[in-house]
């Protein structure tokens, strides 16, 4: 019997909910240890109080001074909850979150010690950091980089350490994680988008991006996830024969949540209150064991750190309910994949989301300018968006047979086509009285009631506006969300700053009134960016057919869609707006191109092992006992056993040559990966891993899910999908 398989089998049967206690209710709770602004107060002068505010409403610079007082006081609170160390915590381009622990404790070399953080602590850190992934940057200039403290990002406790987000930068100034350029591209579309605001309100000072993130995950018990080597190193099945019963029935999606993973969300969602992630939806999704967890929006850079953090939390809550999450996008074949929708949009600090219509039509001028812009922005740099998802396991999503596809279209359902439509045909030039009012009163006017009945929901569209916000769908689960909204964000900062040029232009040259000036641009707006729109469920051919002749880009794997990180229109993009310069997005190509070959690599090599190790000599043991039921046959039978064993002598053949093919193809994928090491050109060699090395894989599977339907269940090695999938 297969040990390792059925011990763990035998430990998760009949496992206990592990029970969470809920004393207090989750507003008191919520923000406990975070130092907020409410604790803020309490604890910090006025002075440093007004300083740190003005950095985080502002972006004003803190002095040293403040600095320090900021720092004793958050040392003195931390220490109040029972904390010990602090950490920077940032996150490096590897996907993770890192921190390093320092005790505040001192000595003062009398004998004695005392606890102390001072300003110059809280400000920077050298973290060791020569192996986080810099793509050559620190290589080529510095051997260093830092950590400086990230004041709109409040710092929180966890377990005994007291938490500083920081952004992680070389000593030459170019960004190594994914806060620096998303907080510089959330400074772009605050200035474009102010400056857009004002031709409407006057008294707007300040746009912020708000996200709002759905995170997909699955809860595997513990240990039947441990006993699988693919999950334990890759995160995902890379064999398994689909079970007799899968998400058919759709009996999960919405249904009852189990009491074992009810209790882990509830413990999960407790400490997300304690840190002051405000989650709030739980609920299961489509495939077997498959949920999502969702908090109430963000400013989206408070909001990535905290599904950065969520993502980290959630690892360690589930040991504890003897659960592993697979954050994977695609953790077993011919089941829903995760994904994790960036829910986003713009709001001004007069209290106005720009992406909700209004109640004048005025106001709903303003909503329309954005709107549009948007989806402006997002047809000029669909390649470039779909380049930010790129991942080797989103790949299993995006261009697979999974909604959403690879290619980047923006749903906006019937009645905003319709306005647009309309908008389509506003006279070039100066409108006459009776075209504005009809404008004002049959167009613009109406937005407000025709939204609240757009209840059709498009579900499969990559890009989709969901009534107040636009709805970034093709995110892949495992990504940080750092990545997606720095390219929005830049994207919709670079447009408005070109439109704002533009109306400008007729206001000064045509002597348009402003109005007559926004609806003119508008409208070539829409005439230019119709081939974004696709309001189509599907996903297949026909589509795929007609976004070729749109000219939208289809860039089903990671090296292909990587491309446009890197295009020359990008570049000056992300220089122009000053998000990254070009080191820095050569950069971040290099390293993302890197990871991808490094995941094909290790997922080659397991694949191989597990085939190879563990398949194979199953399926010859299996063979020899076929073989000596065989021979006991023709002991008994004589002449007449070949009519007797006919089965068993048909098995005997298909098992070998099962064996033979995968034998073959491993052959052939260790060959493709060392002709593909030789490679010294990185991007080629991320072309061979995708196109030579990894369609192998299916084959090698292939054969061993076919041995799976064929050997003695008892003597099979790998916990099996209905295992994985449907303990509870
Ligand atoms: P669903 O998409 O499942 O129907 P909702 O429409 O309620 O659910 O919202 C999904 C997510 O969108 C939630 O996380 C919510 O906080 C977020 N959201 C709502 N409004 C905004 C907004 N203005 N900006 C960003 N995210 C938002
Ligand atoms: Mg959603």
């Amino acid at each position: 019997m297969s040990t390792l398989r059925f011990h763990a089998i035998k430990g998760s049967l009949g496992s206990k909910p592990v029970a969470v206690e809920e004393k207090i209710r989750r507003s008191e709770l919520f923000g406990e240890n975070v130092f907020n602004e409410n604790t803020m107060r309490q604890y910090l002068t006025k002075d440093a109080f007004v300083g740190v505010v003005n950095a985080i409403k502002y972006g004003k610079k803190i002095d040293r001074g403040i600095a320090d007082q900021v720092a004793s006081s958050m040392k003195d609170w931390a220490l109040s909850k029972g904390v010990t160390h602090y950490t920077h915590w940032f996150q490096p381009l590897t996907g993770a979150t890192a921190e390093k622990h320092d005790a505040f404790f001192e000595t003062t070399g009398d004998g004695m010690a005392i606890e102390k953080f001072g300003g110059s602590q809280l400000v920077q850190q050298e973290p060791d950091a020569s192996s986080f992934p810099s793509g050559g940057i620190r290589n080529t200039f510095e051997a260093r980089g830092y950590t400086a403290w990230d004041p709109t990002s409040p710092a929180f406790i966890y377990g005994t350490t007291l938490c500083i987000p920081t952004i992680f930068v070389a000593y030459t100034g170019e960004a190594l994680d994914y806060k620096t350029p998303l907080l510089r591209a959330l400074h772009a579309v605050d200035d474009a988008a102010t400056a857009v605001c004002r031709y409407f309100d006057k008294n707007v000072k300040k746009v912020s991006s708000s996200l709002g993130w759905e995170q997909e995950y699955f809860l595997i018990d513990k240990r039947l996830a441990a006993s699988r080597p693919d999950i334990t190193l890759t995160g995902r099945t890379l064999l398994g024969h689909s079970p007799a019963k899968g998400q058919q029935l759709d009996d999960h999606y919405f249904g009852s949540i189990p009491t074992r993973a009810l209790n882990f969300m509830r413990e999960l969602e407790n400490e997300c209150m304690l840190l002051g992630i405000p989650v709030k939806t739980r609920h299961n999704e489509v495939a077997p064991n498959q949920f999502e967890l969702a908090p109430i929006f963000e400013e989206a850079n408070l909001a990535v750190d905290h599904n950065s953090l969520l993502m980290d939390v959630m690892g360690r809550i589930a040991s504890r309910h003897n659960f592993k999450v697979l954050m994977h996008e695609k953790p077993f074949a011919g089941i829903n994949g995760s994904g994790k929708h960036n829910n986003w949009s713009l709001s001004t600090d007069t209290g106005v989301n720009l992406l909700a219509p209004g109640k004048t039509p005025m106001s709903n001028l303003q909503f329309l300018t954005f709107f549009i812009n948007t989806i402006k922005a997002v047809h000029k740099h669909e390649a470039l968006l779909r380049a930010a998802i790129a991942s080797a396991s989103n790949d299993h999503r995006l261009g697979a047979n999974e909604a959403p596809p690879a290619i980047i279209s923006v749903f906006i359902g019937e009645q905003l086509t319709k306005v647009l439509e309309e908008l389509e045909g506003v006279t070039k030039g100066k409108l006459s009285p009776q075209e504005k009012t009809e404008l004002k009163l049959n167009v613009v006017g109406k937005i407000p009631d025709v939204l609240l009945d757009n209840t059709d929901r498009n579900r499969t569209s990559p890009f989709a506006f969901t009534g107040n916000k636009f709805e970034f769908r093709a995110v892949g689960s495992t990504a940080n969300c750092g990545n997606p909204m720095t390219v929005l964000n830049t994207i919709v900062a670079k447009q408005l700053k070109d439109f704002k040029v533009e109306v400008d232009a007729l206001i000064d040259k045509k002597d348009l009134k402003k109005d007559e000036a926004i609806f003119n641009v508008l409208r070539e707006y829409i005439k230019s960016s119709r081939d974004i729109l696709f309001e189509g469920n599907g996903y297949g051919k026909e589509w795929e057919e007609e976004a070729k002749r749109r000219g939208l880009s289809n860039n089903k794997t990671t090296p292909e869609a990587l491309k446009a990180r890197i295009s020359e229109q990008t570049i000056a993009l992300f220089e122009e707006m000053e998000v990254m310069s070009r080191i820095e997005t050569e950069a971040r190509y290099e390293i993302e191109i890197e990871a991808y070959i490094m995941h094909i690599q290790i997922e080659g090599r397991v694949l191989g092992d597990i085939a190879r190790n563990h398949i194979v000599p199953t399926a010859v043991k299996y063979q020899n006992i076929l073989i000596e039921n065989v021979k006991g046959l023709k002991e008994i039978f004589d002449k007449k056993y070949e009519a007797v064993s006919k089965e068993q002598l048909s098995l005997i053949e298909d098992i070998s040559s099962h064996i033979e093919g995968i034998n073959a193809n491993v052959t052939k994928m260790i060959n493709e990966r060392k002709k593909a090491n030789s490679i010294d050109d990185i991007e080629k060699k991320a072309y061979a891993y995708c196109f030579n090395v990894k369609p192998l894989f299916d084959d090698i599977r292939y054969h061993c899910d076919k041995l799976e339907l064929l050997i003695d269940d008892e003597i099979w090695p790998l916990t099996k999908y209905r295992e994985l999938l449907f303990t509870r």
